[in-house]
């Protein structure tokens, strides 16, 4: 069959389909794994290279009654092209990988278009005049000048938060050193580890969209063209430190010879194998005084087994044991002073998160996640690895807290493991990954269950010939439409199984059809409105030039569908302070006209026809508008301003429009000014440790609530962009930008000097990222098991479906499933999302991520395949929510309970006898004592110094919304000693644990937590490092209020502003720059940071946490 042949958009009815060619697909490896079985994608009827055959997960079919075959047992055997086909895989090296973008229809049939990296790269970059436009705005204007006399960090805990710098891509901007064009070279990364930098592109290495000079190039992570062809790049989400050089295979080190295998291939010890049983000083004689982890006492856990699920399933040991000998817990809290000397568990010999981390990306960095088997823990959040989607969702978009589920609800309420997943339904991929196909089922649309209306996925159970198929979530049988009708083949597969990615991929996406769309009608493209506070503060402090500059070049770079030249989202303009002023910018016109409304009262948009318009038609309106608009305010001495009025007026206008859009407002000050939605002043600081406290997390009045829903029905977003001098109740203004699934960012003490890169960085980014309008989740999960919670950015009209009015890459909702049946081991658990969303270009699309889960009939499974940092990151939502309504000391209390009972469980029902001396934890779990106190010790939960009431409604937020590498990294921050850095590689330094004593007076270390960067620089630093590093002749001339790295010339500081490039780009805000000098007042904010130790506030340090959850458990045991 020739490809030419295939001209048919849509399969022909009871016909088999024509081979699909392909996918565009990556040649995924080539390399057999062992234990599972392989074939190829078929290319023209050829072997695909390299794709390996999805393993279909095992036991998640329900056994139909009327067929025989199933696909667990059909799909060992059966090979398209037969076995022989194995022995052709091309190795990834030699086999470039293509990746289509995510908007390529998929057309079962048609012959795909080959799309080129360089193709791509044409599509996505910014049209010609665009770059012109860029060059001549971007000449006047001085951003990314590196200040150095910049004032002091204000509000440090939580600066301003910032954003991935758009390197997102087809934006080039002067000075702010981070916006990376598209290079040609972003293909696939040569299988180097010797690279380092995981992902890491070449710089310069392709046309630079605009000539432009690219400052402080980022070294990699170019950005991957999303779906909308500007994606973000913030991936990876989390890399680090290099991987150290490549460790093929899953290494399983042998602990004893002894037994099953009991040590698991990602938690082990790189140099001497894992101690089982770790003591504590004063227990157990391999301890005292030893530093490093001490050789194993403990025999192998009788009952652990090989997981039998293949290749990439760990095997998880046994618990580590520690040694409880730490007697009483007399320091938890509030002892002042450290305990004495030869009480002191010593720290090394307790879980180390950074040894956990290393571990995981030297054992599971150098393999691909491959997900074609039921119930596979991924490799951790930190670890850079490629995914290869053979029939479940990448943990890219969702990550589960256990991957194995106690069949019934008792053994999941005895166990108090919460079952939770963290869905990130839009994430960016890596270069490297393929996107989701769009599927077009044309007018008939997806195919559905008839009763629980689950979409056709890879768990589907085809019978009857192929007649009908049962349901994999209620076991409904529903008939194939005639359309949709293939020939099973003998093992009871669809013969156009690999034709199809709703068929053979975990996640997919569904061209909606008019029956999912509002009022029956298709969706009009959305709309930006960009809503400025001009108001004293906002015009002295040089905001509003910058918005207006900023936005001149900006505006060339709204979201776009990949094949689309220009972006199809309308633009209008709004500023206000206590009255709104209204733009006319229609192309017609030869200048802008103002509208203002100053009844505030009830607002309307004063003009339909020619607010919202096209940036190329309007261009040189707009233009004209953006450079007028500072010099009208420039004399303003209005300081009152609104607000519920400002998203009003951008609600109605969505609402006359009949579409879908974003507001994006820079707003200053507490709205006092008389109007709907007028705030009072009523932060008291005094209330914290009450029952009072949770009144300063809840919005102030009702009024945003109310709007938030008028919002989410319109579909419009709010994205707010803070610059406050003083409180300004974040509580309650961002109760709107939270309930629609948009995002706030916030610069306490905006000053342009120091904070403009940053808010540049993050606006840029926010207007080009990835988003959905109207959006609609729904989990649906297989018999036994239901989503019962939801956590995010979101609003709920019912008690299933999340509500969105935009929806963008970086935003996570966490939901929580418990049991209302029992669940059994053969048929697992299974878990759809389902996401309706209009595209930036106004298509109506169904994204859909499936994933197959595990179930257990023993507890010990449970604790074998948990995942802590998921775990952690559902605990801090539960907790963070539960401030609202609790006191925040019964908050604290209830999550140390929780985790003790975790911990007891296992100890009384998975771990052997031993002493009651003994902590033992289960080797999975072993860091969750240390973060859960990071989560304790967290501003929101016990506020540290300086801490506004602001910062944390703020941090309460943004936490909300996060993923779980962000997460990890915002609890426990990443301390890298960058005077160990190889200046001569593109690595990281390795990182150290976060505590006071691993720091070197001699040494200068970063610290990242994805809101602030610290730059910590020892007393006794060497001055030829420091003149290197700052420019300057000693320690005491180094300013404590510099902003950025001076741009220097020599290897120590070009490695060390590559660092902090790299780590400003792999985050989704751009972190604050903060220099800390040691014994500097500075310090005190940054050994807040320094989580395992005792808190200036008194959060307990790591050491006497372990000890109190030590007494915890066993209380619980007694
Ligand atoms: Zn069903």
């Amino acid at each position: 069959m020739s490809v030419n042949q295939q001209t048919h958009t849509g399969p022909p009815y009871g016909q088999p389909q024509p081979g699909y060619q392909g996918y565009q697909q990556p040649a995924y490896g080539g390399q057999p794994l062992p234990g599972v079985p392989h074939s190829q994608y078929g290319v023209y009827n050829g072997p695909m290279p390299g794709y390996q055959q999805p393993v279909p997960p095992q036991g998640s079919v329900r056994a139909p009654s009327t067929s025989g075959t199933s696909l667990s047992s059909g799909h060992l055997g059966y090979s398209p092209f037969g076995q022989g086909d194995v022995q052709n895989g091309i190795p990834a090296s030699t086999a470039p990988m293509q990746r289509p973008p995510a908007s390529q229809p998929f057309l079962p049939g048609s012959a795909p278009v080959p799309v080129s990296q360089t193709s791509m790269l044409q599509q996505y970059g910014p049209p010609p005049a665009s770059v012109q436009q860029l060059s001549n705005h971007m000449a006047g204007m001085t951003i990314g000048s590196t200040s150095t006399s910049a004032p002091p960090p204000a509000g440090l805990g939580y600066g301003p938060p910032t954003s991935v710098p758009p390197v997102s891509g087809s934006f080039s901007a002067t000075g702010s050193g981070l916006y990376t064009p598209y290079t040609a070279s972003q293909g696939p990364l040569p299988p180097s580890v010797s690279q380092g930098l995981p992902l890491a592109q070449p710089p310069f290495s392709g046309q630079p969209v605009s000539t432009q000079r690219l400052p402080t190039q980022v070294p990699g992570f170019a950005s991957p063209p999303s779906s909308t062809g500007i994606g973000p790049s913030s991936y990876p989400p989390t890399t680090g430190a290099p991987r150290p050089p490549t460790m093929p295979g899953p290494p399983l080190p042998v602990q004893t010879a002894a037994g099953p295998p009991t040590s698991q291939p990602n938690h082990v010890s790189s140099p001497p194998p894992p101690p089982s049983t770790l003591s504590g000083p004063y227990q157990g004689p391999p301890m005292s005084g030893l530093r490093g982890p001490p050789p194993p006492t403990h025999p192998p856990q009788p009952g652990y087994q090989m997981q039998q699920n293949g290749s990439f399933e760990q095997v998880r040991g046994p618990q580590t044991n520690y040694g409880g000998a730490y007697p009483g817990t007399p320091n938890y809290g509030s002892q002042p002073g450290p305990p004495p000397p030869p009480k002191r568990l010593d720290p090394d010999s307790i879980p180390s998160p950074i040894q956990v981390i290393e571990d995981d990306r030297s054992n599971r960095g150098s393999e691909p996640f491959v997900t074609g088997v039921r119930g596979q823990v991924p490799p951790l959040v930190t670890t850079n690895f490629l995914v290869k989607d053979q029939g479940n969702a990448s943990p890219r978009y969702i990550r589960c807290t256990s991957y194995n589920i106690p069949c019934t609800s008792d053994m999941a309420k005895q166990s108090q493991v919460p079952l939770a997943a963290v869905i990130k339904p839009l994430a960016t991929l890596p270069p490297d990954e393929t996107l989701p196909y769009l599927v077009d089922h044309g007018e008939s649309g997806p195919v559905r269950c008839n009763r629980c209306k689950a979409y056709m996925c890879p768990f589907m159970q085809f019978i009857e010939g192929g007649r009908r198929f049962q349901c994999c979530f209620c076991s409904c049988v529903t008939e194939v439409p005639p359309h949709y009708f293939q020939h099973l083949d003998h093992t009871g597969k669809r013969v156009d199984f690999y034709d199809r990615p709703e068929l053979s991929l975990g996640s997919y996406e569904f061209l909606a059809t008019v029956d999912y769309c509002k009022n029956n009608k298709f969706p009009s493209p959305p709309a930006f409105i960009f809503m400025i506070d001009v108001s004293y503060n906002a015009v002295k402090s040089g905001l509003v030039r910058l918005i207006c500059e900023e936005l001149k070049s900006l505006l060339d770079y709204l979201p776009r569908e990949g094949n689309m030249e220009e972006s199809a989202i309308r633009v209008g303009f709004v500023t206000y302070n206590k009255v709104l002023h209204f733009y006319n910018v229609k192309s017609s016109l030869a200048q802008p006209q103002m509208m203002v409304v100053s009844d505030v009262a009830d607002m309307f948009v004063p003009l339909l026809d020619g607010f919202l318009v096209n940036v190329n038609e309007s261009r040189t309106v707009i233009i004209s508008l953006l450079d007028q608009i500072p010099e009208m305010f420039a004399d303003t001495r209005e300081t009152e301003t609104v607000f519920g009025p400002v998203i009003q007026a951008g609600l109605e206008a969505l609402k006359a429009a009949e579409c879908a859009g974003k507001l994006f407002i820079f707003h200053t000050s507490l709205p006092i000014a008389e109007a709907p939605g007028k705030l009072k002043n009523r932060d008291d600081k005094k209330l914290i440790n009450t029952d009072k406290e949770k009144t300063l997390f809840q919005p102030q009045t009702s009024f945003y609530n109310n709007l938030a829903k008028d919002c989410v029905a319109q579909g419009c977003c709010v994205d707010l962009f803070l610059f406050p001098n003083q409180y300004l109740d974040v509580a309650t203004l961002g109760i709107v930008t939270y309930q629609t699934g948009g995002s706030i960012y916030k610069y306490a003490y905006f000053q342009l000097e120091t904070d403009q890169d940053r808010f540049l960085n993050d606006l840029r980014r926010d207007v080009q990222k990835e988003v959905g309008f109207d959006a609609v989740m729904r989990v649906r999960t297989s018999t036994g098991i239901r989503a019962t919670d939801f956590f995010g950015a979101f609003f709920m009209s019912n008690t299933t479906d999340v509500e969105m009015a935009g929806l963008d890459c970086d935003k996570t909702i966490t939901v929580e499933f418990k049991h209302d049946d029992k669940l059994s081991e053969d048929s697992g658990a299974l878990l759809q999302c389902a996401l309706l969303y209009t595209s930036c270009a106004g298509q109506r699309r169904l994204r859909i991520h499936n994933l197959s889960l595990n179930c257990c009939t023993q507890l010990a499974d449970l604790y074998r395949n948990c995942e802590t940092d998921t775990l952690i990151n559902y605990l801090a939502k539960y907790a963070y929510r539960g401030v609202l309504n609790s006191p925040v000391k019964t908050v604290r209390d209830a999550l140390i309970n929780q985790c003790a009972q975790i911990l007891a469980c296992y100890r009384k029902n998975c771990a052997s006898p031993s002493s009651a001396g003994q902590l033992i934890l289960p080797e999975c779990m072993k860091l969750l004592p240390v973060y859960l106190n990071c989560v304790l010790k967290s501003d929101v939960l016990q506020p540290g110094l300086e801490v506004t009431t602001d910062d944390r409604a703020y941090i309460r937020q943004l936490v909300t919304s996060m993923d779980v590498a962000e997460t990890n990294v915002f609890f426990y921050p990443r301390l890298l000693p960058v005077t160990k850095a190889d200046v001569d590689s593109d690595s990281l330094p390795a990182a150290i644990r976060n505590s006071e004593e691993r720091l070197s007076k001699g040494d200068i270390y970063l610290l990242e937590n994805g809101l602030n960067i610290f730059v910590w620089v020892g007393v006794n630093v060497q001055q030829g490092l420091i003149q290197n590093l700052f420019g300057v002749s000693s320690f005491s001339q180094i300013s404590s209020t510099l902003n950025t790295l001076p741009v220097l010339e020599n290897p120590f500081s070009k490695k060390v502003r590559s660092i902090i490039d790299m780590l400003q780009v792999q985050r989704s805000r751009y972190m604050k720059l903060i220099i800390v000098k040691q014994e500097d007042k500075l310090e005190m904010l940054f050994k807040q940071f320094l989580v395992e130790d005792k808190s200036l506030t008194g959060g307990a340090s790591y050491v006497d946490f372990l000890c109190h959850m030590h007494k915890e458990i066993r209380q619980l045991l007694s």
